[in-house]
């Protein structure tokens, strides 16, 4: 492994819980965490040390998230299908403290809107649909094209109905003036809590770099704090250790935008460093991989005031303005209706839209604010997608079949991994089966996907563009 930057280790000397040889050795060693986030959506959580996610040879729980967990080794993810199935996420541990700090922020037993700003490949916005509520509202949103494809690929494994995948730039959300009741901003950055892991960006690492990462955080949070509600909470976290990325944005945030530090408690059992930033006294949560059993990380929360007329007066964008741009739902006839319904668990309890030939389901309750959404952002995936009506017929589509309000009377095929691995490299499966027509193939009880039963064989339907490759 290259060392470390000496000017990092230099601008880290007098950083509260910064020991130099312990953050030297550690990085040295080479050792390497691997830590899931179970799908309670899919999963029963009770199960986790047996059941489906037995295989995953869990070691012990990660301490400040209840669905995480660390696993003895690194196994090939590609080859579990349950990984396909969106039964787990693989993420980081130090992340999952965003459970923490939005359990500690938010009510989340009351229906929340909340935006993921920078949110591709998906980790922190899957841990946010896990914990709101089913009437809640999750926009999840990725500025960068080619990133928002694997985000709607990871929410829509996810299964749930009440998340938006959006593809905007952060300004563009000035249009969705005090809407959303929480904003997380985990923010692009220097990257050098990721050293352990992904020894070569110690060579991309320049004081440079984090300046500029320190301007792009600042423009960014700037661009989305009109879109927070008066008394709404702003979660700001970093993969980085420079101050520049963290106690003194948080002091810029409270120092320009107005917006108040929020404590955090930690148990001090979990080895993560509280700091208070030089200007104005704000919390910090900082995670050194010698002290906790994660990579590097900088989380810290804000309260926006109730009333912040300084920055928000004369940049008034009222939702009531951009639902009146949006165009006349289509109008499904009732056949339509009835070819969808049978697919369904509570089939009242949803809205159906049409996207080009496709029939989407969002709850109900969630109208209004697609509308209003629609009108303001660019969305590149909502709810769930339930397939093409063909002659008043649903054939289903792969988001339906991985998703959580799919009917469970749909019949099923469970199949062993061999089998389920060959479905999922879209090869065609040998199938003996009474039942006719659409079947959901399932690996321990949990779906992977469609395939069809004719008379003499069955047909694959899992997208192309998500059929594994390795052999
Ligand atoms: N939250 C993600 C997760 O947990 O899986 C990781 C997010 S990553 C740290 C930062 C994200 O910000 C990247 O997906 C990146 O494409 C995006 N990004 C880059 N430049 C941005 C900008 N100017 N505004 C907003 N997001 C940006």
């Amino acid at each position: 492994m290259s060392s470390l930057p000496a000017a990092l280790i230099q601008s880290l000397q007098n950083l509260k819980g910064f020991d130099e040889e312990a953050f030297k050795a550690v990085h040295q060693s080479g050792g390497q965490i691997t830590s899931v986030r179970l799908n309670p959506g899919k999963l029963k959580i009770e199960n986790s040390q047996q059941g489906p996610a037995e295989k995953l040879k869990i070691e012990g729980a990660v301490p400040w998230s209840s669905n995480g967990y660390y696993l003895q080794e690194r196994p090939s993810f590609t080859l579990d299908p349950l990984f396909h199935a969106g039964a787990y996420y693989v993420q980081e541990a130090s992340s999952m403290f965003l459970e923490e700090a939005l359990k500690q922020t938010v009510d989340l037993t009351k229906p929340v809107k909340i935006l993921d700003l920078c949110a591709a490949p998906g980790g922190k916005s899957t841990l946010i649909q896990s914990l709101i509520s089913a009437d809640s509202l999750l926009v999840s949103n990725e500025v960068i094209k080619t990133r928002v494809n694997i985000l709607a690929e990871n929410i829509t494994k996810w299964g749930a109905a009440n998340v938006i995948v959006t593809n905007n730039d952060p300004k563009d959300f000035q249009r969705l003036q005090n809407y959303f009741d929480v904003i997380v901003v985990d923010a692009p950055c220097s990257g050098s809590g990721l050293f352990r892991k992904d020894p070569n960006a110690i060579n991309e690492w320049s004081e440079n770099n984090v300046s500029l990462c320190a301007h792009r955080q600042q423009r960014i949070i700037a661009d989305i704090i009109l879109s927070l509600k008066d008394g709404g909470v702003l979660i700001y976290s970093t993969c980085s250790y420079s101050k520049a990325e963290d106690e003194e944005i948080a002091d810029w945030l409270t120092g320009e935008l107005k917006v108040e530090s929020v404590q955090l408690k930690v148990e001090e059992s979990w080895g993560i460093v509280e700091t208070i930033s030089d200007k104005s006294g704000s919390f910090g949560y900082r995670f050194y991989p010698d002290k906790v059993k994660g990579e590097g990380f900088f989380m810290a929360a804000f309260k926006k005031p109730e009333s912040l007329v300084a920055i928000t007066e004369g940049k008034s964008h009222p939702s009531a303005t951009l639902r009146k741009k949006v165009k006349n739902k289509q109008v499904f006839t009732v056949n339509e209706i009835e070819a969808v319904k049978p697919f369904l668990v509570n089939a009242d309890s949803y809205f159906f839209i049409k996207q080009h030939e496709a029939v989407i389901a969002m709850p109900l309750y969630l109208e209004n604010d697609l509308t209003i959404i629609q009108s303001a952002l660019y969305i590149k995936k909502a709810g769930v997608r339930l397939g093409t009506i063909i002659r008043n017929e649903l054939i289903p589509a792969h988001d339906l079949a991985v998703s959580n309000i799919i009917d469970p009377s749909i019949p099923k095929l469970d199949v062993d991994t061999e089998t389920a691995l060959q479905y999922l490299r879209k090869v065609d499966i040998t199938i003996e089966s009474v039942i006719k027509g659409w079947v959901l193939i399932t690996h321990q009880d949990l779906p992977i996907g469609w395939i069809k039963i004719l008379a003499n064989r069955a047909n694959n339907y899992y997208p192309a563009a998500w059929r594994i490759l390795n052999k």
